[in-house]
């Protein structure tokens, strides 16, 4: 198990490892048992200026090597992280805290969207159209930026970065990274390896410390023309009016308030898999988990006795022991703010059918563990069916029909994963029509994103963009439309066409 131990880290800047500037450092401890992982560069703006530059320099050559080339990098990346997929996934189990199930399907996505973006090295597809005069040709090519700044939050510490990274290097961009200052080992990790896969310097850097030092720094930066950020809604607006009046494109993935629709055709019983795993999963810390899930009167009952004696089975403990199902929160103000909705939830009249509590006992104490905590009789306008918990905290609606579920499920600010489980086909189609979110799910939670389809949500959950898929492409280039014209005479567009004569 390759554990960092207390070892001090470094910030990796045009192809080096270095100190923060003003030489300070913090430390990333374990949620599960509060051990030490090891300490990092607690950076500031100059450390941010000092990586801008090395990346603007480094993407006047970068962008410039072939895409097929840049994507080969990305290839023996992808070998990289195989490789090392049981020692990441080890780390993980320590740093964020999921458990080891889990913590390697994270290393996985990020294997799968390698191989993915790097395929897109040789693909990268523009668009040729015939021209409305003749002896004239015309194509559309995506161009390169320049230096991206990415900013991640630390429930998938290998995946999100992969999302962003990726196709922004493939299409010839250079990268400042800039992890979540809760799993910053990871960060570590991810851009080591990447680096190992022969990236020239400067091409992608990283710069560990808080938001308010670093990402804000990147954000405002004269030289960053793309922002990517994944965090919450309120840290979003904050980036997008910090990077507004560089007129910089700012791509969002925020929060979400996801639900799943049980109908009273359901099967039962996969519908239970489905909410504990989505509800439950990464220890409801999913930006895609299910923290609503509205329910058919006529099987309401039912599915909360099954669903509550299934969660009051879940063993809480380290993500790293093979029995635990429900791994920590990630800090103590993550578990003060889940705690405070169990009583927002009390006040407002819903019903608490299990946990509600922070679990001790067993060494739990040395960690921050909540117990899965499911309220029933909530209505859709309560706090706690509205607001994002972030947390192992899942509330049950009872709905009457089909049109009054989609009202419920769309009637939140978030718009990012939605599900419903039905045997009725006509009722799935409606749904898949009407539920407004990025991602729907028929029979199936809400989770379970594959990465060469677009990911991201509608309303407040982002700002229209997409990461994975061929969408991400458009968050990390620029459209250019070239025109050709080979007939040696002016053509005038939408002006001599009236002349063609037809044969
Ligand atoms: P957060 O907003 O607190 O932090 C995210 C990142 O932004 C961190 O790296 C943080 O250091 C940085 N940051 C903080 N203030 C900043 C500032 N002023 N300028 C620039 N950067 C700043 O979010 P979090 O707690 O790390 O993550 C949880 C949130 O992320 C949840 O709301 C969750 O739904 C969301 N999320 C969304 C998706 C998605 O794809 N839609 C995926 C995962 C998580």
């Amino acid at each position: 198990m390759a554990l960092a131990g207390t070892k001090t880290f470094q910030n990796y800047i045009d192809g080096e490892w270095v100190d923060a500037a003003g030489g300070e450092t913090f430390e990333s401890t374990s949620p599960a048992d509060g051990s030490t992982i090891g300490a990092f560069p607690k950076s500031g703006p100059e450390d941010v200026d000092r990586a801008v530059a090395a990346s603007k320099v480094a993407y006047e050559e970068w962008r410039l090597v072939p895409a097929p080339k840049r994507g080969e990098i990305l290839f023996r990346f992808a070998q990289l992280l195989a490789q090392h997929k049981d020692d990441l996934t080890e780390l993980m189990t320590h740093e964020m805290g999921k458990v080891r199930a889990e913590a390697a399907g994270d290393v996985q996505e990020a294997i799968d969207m390698a191989y993915y973006m790097g395929g897109e090295g040789r693909r990268l597809f523009g668009q040729t159209t015939p021209s409305e005069l003749r002896d004239k040709f015309q194509m559309s090519v995506r161009t390169s930026v320049g230096v991206v700044g990415a900013i991640t939050p630390w429930n998938f510490p290998i995946a999100i970065p992969s999302w962003k990274t990726l196709p922004a290097i493939v299409s010839g961009n250079t990268v400042v990274f800039k992890p979540a200052s809760d799993t910053p080992a990871l960060g570590e990790r991810y851009v080591e390896l990447f680096t190992e896969a022969g990236l020239p310097k400067g091409v992608l850097n990283i710069v560990h410390g808080g938001g308010s030092d670093v990402g804000q720094r990147l954000v405002e930066h004269p030289d960053v023309p793309i922002i990517t950020f994944t965090g919450s809604r309120e840290t979003g607006v904050a980036v997008t009016k910090a990077a507004s009046d560089g007129l910089k494109h700012v791509h969002l993935e925020l929060g979400g308030k996801n639900a799943i629709i049980v109908m009273d055709d359901a099967d039962l019983e996969l519908a239970v898999d489905g909410i504990v795993w989505s509800a439950f999963g990464t220890s409801g810390q999913r930006c895609t988990a299910a923290s609503r899930v509205i329910v058919h009167e006529r099987v309401y009952d039912e599915l909360a006795s099954r669903i509550v004696s299934r969660v009051e089975q879940m063993r809480l403990g380290p993500g790293w022991e093979d029995e635990t199902d429900i791994g920590p929160v990630i800090n103590k103000s993550a578990l003060e703010k889940i705690h405070s909705y169990t009583e927002i939830g009390k006040d407002e009249g819903a019903n608490l059918l299990t946990g509600g509590e922070v679990a001790s006992g067993n060494g739990l104490d040395k960690g921050f563990y909540y117990r899965p905590t499911v309220f029933g009789d909530v209505e859709a306008g309560m706090r706690i069916a509205q607001e994002e918990i972030f947390g192992p905290t899942t509330a049950l609606i009872r709905i009457r029909d089909l049109d009054e579920a989609i009202a419920v499920s769309n009637g939140v600010k978030y718009g990012l994963s939605s599900s419903i489980f039905t045997g009725d086909v006509n009722r799935a189609f409606r749904a898949m029509r009407d539920l407004d979110t990025g991602i729907t799910y028929i029979n199936a939670g809400t989770i379970g994103a594959e990465v060469h389809l677009p990911f991201g949500g509608t309303k407040d959950t982002g700002n229209g963009h997409r990461e994975a898929g061929q969408a991400a492409l458009d968050v990390f280039t620029e459209w250019k439309s070239i025109y050709v014209d080979y007939s040696g005479k002016l053509q005038r567009a939408q002006i001599d066409t009236l002349e063609e004569p037809l044969p």
